[in-house]
């Protein structure tokens, strides 16, 4: 029996110890809440903050690999682990994630496009980066943002003074605005013997900066497959990856450019735990223990809707035939992520007449004309 120590107890570390019950992995968590997500599904919880030295060892003396499921763990900390237990993926993509402009420099630097991003630590560099990169251009801090918090969009000079102030000398970055046709992510996970395996493309739909649907495989889905793993396969080789890698990216003209990337099991992979023959979260918890990989093939179309800030009414959720429903047992509070839905099919004209019904019930029918395309 394998035990897998979680750094963050949220709905991903969760799911996580969901797809390890039936494989006899346990998980353990360290989150510094009380009753987090992951709460009744763990083995154990070591309650501690995430840089509280002896609350990390303890989670590593009590498991045999340890990993994280979100992005904002301090990576330094967690790198003094690795003499106690391995931590996977490594700390280096955790460093290079979790700050913009190292992450926008890296991607770059393997010659992988993104959009033109500038440093920016103060008013003249914003006003020269709409001089370079043009307008409109958004700013982003290079740390703690998600979700497009901590984000700005600059749409002429006018516009700097304003935003210099909300930085209030936060060092961030500005990125020229990429005029996409679509968001895309590709999930991709990686062995210790350095064998990948991808899933297929998924289309995303954001709604207010927060992912609100996706449809896997997506649409026209295989002309760009090659493109997107090839881009995979250089982060997660070159990082020496292991373990479950998420790379968001915008379509632009057949062209696919980076956004960002997440070192971790992602939203946009939830329908690979009903529509994938091994889910993300098996995934990533057979890479880190060193279990051969599953088959990342997917079983058909499906269809994934969060949950945000309330639950809709269940015996009607339930009614729709197919759909699961994923309840992350958190507190109900305004655009918080505390479920999600998903649908599998065939094909993908079969998710449409529930899809829109799931849309409808999550409160989010005025998506129904994205989903029509997206499922077109
Ligand atoms: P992020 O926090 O970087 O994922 O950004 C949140 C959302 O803002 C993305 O999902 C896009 O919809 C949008 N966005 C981010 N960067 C750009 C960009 N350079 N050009 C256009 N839209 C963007």
């Amino acid at each position: 029996m394998k035990r897998v120590g979680i750094v963050g107890g949220g709905q991903l570390a969760r799911m996580l110890a969901l797809a390890g019950h039936p494989l006899a992995i346990q998980c353990d968590v360290l989150d510094p809440a009380p009753d987090p997500s992951a709460a009744t599904v763990l083995r154990r919880q070591f309650a501690g903050g995430f840089e509280d030295r002896a609350a990390l060892e303890a989670l590593a003396d009590d498991c045999d690999v340890v990993t994280f499921d979100f992005e904002n763990v301090t990576a330094q900390p967690l790198a003094h682990l690795a003499a106690r237990v391995p931590v996977r993926p490594p700390t280096r993509a955790l460093a290079i994630a979790q700050d913009r402009l190292q992450e926008k420099n890296y991607i770059a630097g393997l010659g992988i496009p993104v959009a033109p991003f500038m440093a920016i630590d103060a008013q003249p560099q914003l006003e020269l980066a709409c001089e370079r990169l043009g307008l409109p251009l958004l700013v982003k801090t290079r740390r703690l943002g998600y979700d497009g918090k901590g984000q700005w969009r600059i749409d002429s000079l006018a516009d700097c003074e304003a935003v210099t102030q909300a930085l209030a000398g936060t060092p961030a970055i500005a990125e020229a605005w990429v005029p996409f046709e679509r968001e895309l992510s590709i999930i991709g996970v990686r062995a210790a013997d350095g064998q990948t395996r991808y899933y297929p493309l998924t289309q995303n739909c954001h709604d207010h900066g927060v992912l609100a649907f996706s449809v896997a495989p997506a649409p026209r889905g295989e002309a760009l497959q090659a493109q997107a793993e090839a881009i995979a396969k250089m982060l997660l080789d070159s990082l020496e990856y292991v373990g479950v890698l998420a790379i968001e990216l915008f379509e632009r003209d057949g062209r696919l450019i980076v956004n960002e990337i997440a070192p971790r099991v992602h939203n946009s992979g939830h329908w690979t735990i009903e529509g994938a023959h091994c889910s993300q979260f098996e995934n990533h918890l057979r890479a880190v223990c060193d279990l051969p990989l599953g088959s990342t093939a997917s079983r058909g179309a499906s269809l994934m809707v969060n949950v945000l800030g309330r639950w809709p009414d269940r015996q009607r959720l339930l009614a729709v035939p197919g759909l699961h429903l994923h309840d992350y047992c958190k507190a109900e509070r305004a655009g918080r992520k505390i479920g999600h839905l998903s649908l599998s099919a065939d094909c993908r004209s079969k998710l449409w007449a529930q899809g829109r019904q799931m849309l409808q019930l999550a409160g989010l029918e005025h998506l129904s004309a994205s989903l029509e395309r997206a499922l077109a």
